[in-house]
């Protein structure tokens, strides 16, 4: 299976399938991290043929996902002699695939890149659409660039090995885009109609299709960001510990449910099948607000938060988004009371 990505500035395709052998006439560093290499290294560099192969290990963990990691990749590079016509391949998950092509885009100006991505979440999300980037202390992502691999190489053979949670966590964005696009493939999910493949492949090509629209994210492309407003203040709230990304964004899908509700738009049976598909998929769906003046407040923290005017996507119905703003400071207040 193929779904091709059609940026201004490239085209490549995104190939869910067995990996299949990669010949590159140039030289390779493969970036990945201990728990990745240990586990699928062999894997890959059993189908990889490279005039030079280096590999370049990172520590693991979003809390590596900075300057510092940036560095020593970029040394590694240097110290290895490569150039303009080398190649990196990212090998992990989504904070290794956002550091490599963050690396890949300011060593030498750029050169190319491959995702090869290993979690669920970054197989659906964070491989497709070409955002890299890394955390400082003022926030996460607030550092990188738009920029395109040459390629995307998804093999679910990968996932066996992944942790039940963090699979559950890029279940949420597969469901994230039903809601918000395509009503049959939300039905099919909830049937069970569907191969993991399939699945993927048409979540990531729901992404392309976004992607393709709008790249750098001056519009629709924020549409992307269903549960992820209310999301965002749920892992600020919980300092990044309690939830992981996925978790949060399935809280903050309900969030916007409600909002959606209260909105007189999504209809309570369409509202509670949402909720349930994400709780099969053993995603949480509950969350206490302590303060809710506190956490409307932490919506303006949130850098997307342009001129402080929070904008909200939520369901209009099963298959078909809203984006909704300026909504009066009381109605949002209505709904977080909710979660009290
Ligand atoms: P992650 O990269 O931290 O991976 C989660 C954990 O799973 C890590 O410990 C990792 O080592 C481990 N792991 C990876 N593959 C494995 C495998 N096959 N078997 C067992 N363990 C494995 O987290 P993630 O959820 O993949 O990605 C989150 C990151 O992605 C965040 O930094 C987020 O900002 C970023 N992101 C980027 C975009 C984008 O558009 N660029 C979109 C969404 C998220
Ligand atoms: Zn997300």
């Amino acid at each position: 299976m193929k779904v091709t990505v059609n940026t201004p500035n490239k085209t490549y395709d995104i190939i869910i399938d067995k990996l299949p052998q990669i010949t590159i006439d140039s030289k390779v560093a493969i970036i990945t991290n201990p728990k990745v290499s240990g586990l699928h290294i062999n894997y890959l560099t059993n189908k990889l043929k490279a005039k030079e192969l280096h590999i370049i290990t990172l520590p693991d963990g979003e809390e590596y996902k900075n300057w510092q990691s940036i560095e020593y990749a970029l040394d590694r590079l240097f110290d290895a002699k490569f150039d303009r016509n080398s190649t990196l391949i990212a090998f992990g998950g989504g904070v290794i695939g956002d550091m490599t092509g963050f690396a890949a885009s300011i060593f030498l100006r750029g050169i190319k890149f491959i995702q090869i991505p290993t979690t669920l979440l970054a197989m659906v999300d964070s491989s497709v659409g070409g955002k890299t980037g890394i955390n400082n202390k003022y926030g996460k992502n607030l550092i990188g660039s738009f920029y395109q691999p040459e390629a995307v190489y998804i093999d679910t053979h990968f996932l066996s090995t992944l942790d039940k949670r963090e699979f559950a966590a890029g279940m949420a964005e597969i469901i994230k885009m039903a809601v918000m696009f395509d009503k049959e493939f939300f039905e099919n999910i909830k049937k069970g109609n569907l191969t993991l493949e399939e699945m993927i492949k048409r979540s990531v090509e729901l992404k392309a299709e976004v992607v393709n629209q709008d790249e750098k994210e001056k519009g629709i492309r924020s549409v992307l960001n269903y549960g992820h407003t209310f999301g965002h203040v749920i892992e600020n709230l919980t300092n990044y510990k309690t939830y992981l990304h996925g978790e949060a964004v399935a809280i903050g899908m309900i969030m916007a449910n409600e909002l959606s509700r209260e909105l007189g738009l999504l209809s309570e049976k369409e509202a509670k099948e949402i909720k349930e598909l994400l709780e099969k998929h053993n995603l949480p769906t509950d969350f206490k607000i302590d303060d809710v003046d506190d956490f409307y407040n932490h919506f303006f923290l949130d850098k997307k938060t342009a001129d402080n005017k929070i904008k909200f996507i939520i369901p209009e119905k099963i298959g078909q988004y809203k984006i909704v703003k300026d909504l009066d400071e009381n109605l949002v207040k209505k709904v977080l009371k909710k979660f009290e």
